[in-house]
C-alpha cells in the first residue's frame, strides 16, 4: 500500500461474501466487510477514490429454474446500506460490473468517493480468469489492489488476470492480504526456533501435502484429531473404528521415517478419549491410542497427549495450528482442542510467535474467544492451507509479476 493514491481511483478486489439470512438477507456476520475496512480508508484518506469488486456466492450454479441468475438473492446491493454505515460516507452502486453504467460512473468518481461494483460472479469469464471481462475491469481503475486473500489460490478475472493490465508501480497487496502473506511467510520461511506444527483434524490425506511441507522446516510435529489414528494403524495399532485411511497407512510410515531423517520429532497423542458412538450421548472411556477396543473411536486426544502437547507447545517459539485435536463440534469432545488453544495463548504470552490458519482450527480459537490471544488468525481458509503447502497462489503471484 506503498502506493500515492492522490487523485487515482483504486479498484479494489474485496471479499464481500458475507453470510446473509436467508429469508431477510440481512447481513449475519460482517467481519470480511470489516476486514477491508483500513484499505478502504486509508486509499480514501490518500485522496483517492476506491471502486470495489467482489464475488459473492455462487450464482452461476445455482440458477432460477427458467435458466436465469437469481439476481435478488445474489446481488450486492444488499451491502450497500451498511458499508455505507462502516465507511460514515454514501456507497454507489454499479448495477453491472462491466458495461457502460459501471463506466460511466467509475469516470465520474471524486477524489473521497466510493463505488461498488455489481457480483463479478454473475459472468462465467470471472472464474474462467477471461483475459478480456480482466482487460474491462482493469479499465475502471488507475491501480489495483488486492485485498481478498480468502480467493488468492483462485486465478479469476478480479483477482488474478485483471492484475496482469497494471504495471508494477500500479498494484499493490491491501493490507489484510499483505498481513497475510507476511504472517504466512514468517512461519515458513524465517520462524525462530524451536518452531512446532499443530496439525489435526479429520483426514490425512487433506493434509498430506502440508505435512510434507512442514517436515522440512519443524522442529516439533504435532499430530492430532482423527488423521493420528491412521498412524496408530500404519504402526500396527488397534484403532477399534477410529478413522482411518487404508489407502494412506504406506504413506503415514514415509513421512514418520522422513521426519526421523531430518531430526523431526513427530508427537502423537498417546491416549485418546474414546467412545462407544459418534454422539454427544455416548459412553466415553480414556486408553492408549494404539489399543482401542473394538467398538470404540478415539474422539479427542487424551488427557496424558493434552500434557505432552502443551508442554512442547509451551517450549516453542513459533507455532503454527491447523486443524482441531478432536471433535471440537461436541463438548464432550472439544477439551483436547481447547487446551491446546490454552497452551498456544500461553506460548503466545510468553513471546512466541503463532499462527492460526486454514479451517476449522480457526472456529475453535474464535468459538473460544481465544482470537485475540494468538498472534494471527487467518482468514484465508483454503487459500491459506494451499500456502502452507508450498504453493504459489495466483493472485499473490499477479502481484508480484
Ligand atoms: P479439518 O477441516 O480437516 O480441519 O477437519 C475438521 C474436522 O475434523 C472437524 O469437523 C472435526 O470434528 C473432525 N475431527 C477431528 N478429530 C476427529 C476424530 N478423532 N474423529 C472424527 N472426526 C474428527
Amino acid at each position: 500500500m506503498n502506493l500515492d493514491f492522490k487523485g487515482k481511483k483504486a479498484l479494489v478486489r474485496v471479499d464481500f461474501n458475507v453470510p446473509l439470512d436467508k429469508k431477510t438477507l440481512a447481513i449475519t456476520d460482517d467481519t470480511r466487510m470489516r476486514a477491508a475496512l483500513p484499505t478502504i480508508n486509508t486509499i480514501l484518506e490518500n485522496g483517492g477514490s476506491v471502486i470495489l469488486m467482489s464475488h459473492f456466492d455462487r450464482p452461476l450454479k445455482k440458477l432460477k429454474e427458467d435458466g436465469s441468475i437469481d439476481v435478488e438473492r445474489f446481488t450486492l446491493r444488499h451491502l450497500v446500506a451498511h458499508l455505507s454505515d462502516l465507511l460514515s460516507r454514501p456507497v454507489q452502486f454499479a448495477n453491472d460490473c462491466l458495461g457502460a453504467e459501471a463506466v460511466e460512473k467509475a469516470k465520474n468518481l471524486q477524489a473521497g468517493e466510493v463505488l461498488l461494483l455489481e457480483n463479478t460472479r454473475f459472468y462465467k469469464g470471472e472464474e474462467k480468469g477471461d483475459a478480456e471481462m480482466a482487460q474491462k475491469l482493469a479499465t475502471l481503475g488507475d491501480i489495483y489492489v488486492n485485498d481478498a486473500f480468502g480467493t488468492a489460490h483462485r486465478a479469476h478475472a478480479s483477482t488474478t488476470t485483471v492484475a496482469q493490465f497494471f504495471d508494477k508501480d500500479h498494484k499493490t497487496f491491501g493490507f489484510l492480504m499483505q498481513a497475510e502473506v507476511d504472517n504466512a511467510d514468517r512461519v515458513l520461511n524465517n520462524p525462530e526456533k524451536p518452531f512446532t506444527a499443530i496439525v489435526g483434524g479429520a483426514k490425512v490425506s487433506d493434509k498430506i501435502l502440508i505435512l510434507e511441507r512442514l517436515i522440512d522446516s519443524v522442529d516439533n510435529l504435532i499430530i492430532g484429531g482423527g488423521m493420528a489414528y491412521t498412524f496408530f494403524k500404519a504402526m500396527g495399532g488397534q484403532i477399534g473404528n477410529s478413522l482411518c485411511e487404508a489407502d494412506r497407512l504406506d504413506h503415514a510410515l514415509a513421512l514418520i521415517e522422513k521426519a526421523k531423517s531430518k531430526g523431526v520429532t513427530i508427537l502423537l497423542p498417546t491416549d485418546s478419549l474414546v467412545a462407544d458412538k459418534f454422539d454427544a450421548e455416548a459412553n466415553t472411556q480414556v486408553t492408549p491410542s494404539d489399543n482401542i477396543p473394538d467398538g470404540w473411536m478415539g474422539l479427542d486426544i487424551g488427557s496424558e497427549a493434552i500434557a505432552t502437547f502443551s508442554e512442547t507447545v509451551k517450549a516453542s517459539k513459533t507455532i503454527l495450528w491447523n486443524g482441531p485435536m478432536g471433535v471440537f463440534e461436541i463438548p464432550k469432545f472439544a477439551v483436547g482442542t481447547k487446551e491446546i488453544a490454552l497452551a498456544v495463548a500461553a506460548a503466545t504470552t510468553e513471546g512466541a510467535f503463532s499462527l492460526v490458519g486454514g479451517g476449522d482450527s480457526v472456529a475453535a480459537v474464535t468459538q473460544m474467544g481465544l482470537e485475540k490471544s494468538v498472534s494471527f488468525v487467518s482468514t484465508g481458509g483454503g487459500a491459506m492451507l494451499e500456502f502452507l503447502e508450498g504453493k504459489e497462489l495466483p493472485g499473490i503471484a499477479a502481484i508480484k509479476a
